[in-house]
């Protein structure tokens, strides 16, 4: 059996090697190495791909966020609401623009942010609203966009796991998630469905005003070169990482259908057990687009199953094992344990397996067999 990766980047490589070296050779050969062709090329593919008016391509996922939140206007003091059970920079980037962090509960079933918790920390301070398609689900777009009409807030998207997912509406109609809020983020780290060779990022809008002021942004606040009219950062996707993308764009929604077809296979395996929950998918299947194969691990010793998983040679994780409202960092004298009661249970229950585009039927097997021969 071939060595089990929690991602294998090395055997997607081998298989898109030709493609992806000449677009890299391309860069070397013309020396655009900021702001090379490859890098508007990819820009214009990704709005297509996306069907948004507007793709601004930056450094990283992170930065991302940080861009639209000044782009935005948002100013300290101003709340802006967002998940406890998440990756620590969607709550970084709000704290550093001395914004006011206010993180709530999540669903039990999907990990993704709770309507009822979000509706009850709306205060006459909220700005806005940053949901995150965790793991690769969408979030509960069409509730959120509902609630923030109604307080007049902004909607952004945190989509750094969820690139290739579609939201179906109640009506039946779909859209990609991230060109449903105002404005979204997401990163091609390289282990994420969409990953570069480096880092690299990505801001989405619908909005052309905003477009046009976070283009500014992330170009030290130029409109006109060597006039800066706001305050702005240095945030750019180099040519080659954009060489890159132009490479797997086309192949994403076939590695999307790969990670699902892989999870797929986890959960008929894992399915019916009492320890086990394995991920609620809440939409049409196209609405998961598995970043993270994330069981639930109930009335069992999970840190014990992840040592045993180890020991067989199967990596795994704990995403997430502390809720951002416990990090010293984001910890304030405003939340009550009582607010988090979910979150404070996942960080105890979740496990996440190996999600990547390579895995084989014996891996899937000799992983779900060592689950089953530890719990039972
Ligand atoms: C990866 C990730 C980010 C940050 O992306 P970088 O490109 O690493 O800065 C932000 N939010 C979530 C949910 C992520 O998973």
């Amino acid at each position: 059996m071939k060595k089990i990766q929690m991602v294998d980047l090395k055997s997607q490589y081998d298989q898109i090697k030709d493609t992806v070296n000449a677009s890299i050779q391309e860069v070397l050969d013309t020396t655009s190495y900021i702001n090379g062709p490859q890098v508007h090329s990819f820009q214009k593919n990704l709005e297509t791909y996306l069907d948004v008016k507007h793709v601004i391509p930056c450094a990283n996922g992170t930065d991302a966020l940080q861009i639209i939140m000044m782009g935005m206007g948002l100013q300290p003091g101003d709340e802006v609401i967002t998940a406890d059970f998440t990756f620590a920079a969607t709550v970084e980037v709000i704290a550093l623009l001395q914004l006011t962090p206010v993180l709530v509960d999540v669903e039990p079933d999907t990990f993704n942010i709770s309507i009822e918790a979000i509706k009850k920390a709306i205060t006459p301070k909220t700005k806005a609203i940053v949901p995150v398609h965790l793991f690769g689900q969408a979030a509960n777009m069409e509730e959120i966009m509902d609630l923030a009409t109604e307080h007049n807030l902004y909607v952004i998207e945190d989509n750094a796991q969820g690139i290739g997912a579609n939201y179906k509406y109640a009506d039946g109609s779909k859209k990609k998630t991230g060109v449903i809020g105002h404005a979204a983020s997401t990163s091609f780290f390289p282990s994420k469905n969409l990953g570069c060779y480096g880092d690299g990022g990505a801001i989405f809008t619908n909005d052309d005003a905003l477009a046009h002021t976070l283009r500014g942004i992330v170009n030290h606040g130029m409109y006109v070169r060597y006039h800066h009219d706001v305050v702005g950062v240095n945030s750019r996707l180099d040519s080659i990482q954009a060489a890159v993308l132009n490479a797997k764009l086309p192949l994403l929604d076939g590695y999307n259908v790969k990670r699902q077809e892989a999870a797929a296979k986890y959960s008929a395996a894992l399915a019916n057990h009492t320890n086990i929950i394995t991920p609620v998918i809440t939409g049409e299947q196209d609405s998961h687009v598995f970043h993270q194969y994330t069981l639930r691990i109930i009335n069992a010793d999970r840190d014990g199953l992840m040592q045993h998983l180890l020991d067989k040679g199967i990596p795994c994780a704990i995403y997430y094992p502390i809720p951002l409202h416990s990090q010293k960092a984001y910890a304030d004298s405003r939340y009550n344990e009582s607010d988090f009661p979910v979150t404070n249970q996942l960080v105890k229950e979740v496990i996440s397996l190996p999600m990547h585009t390579e895995l084989d039927d014996e891996q899937i097997k000799f992983i779900t067999d060592s689950v089953i021969e530890f719990l039972s």
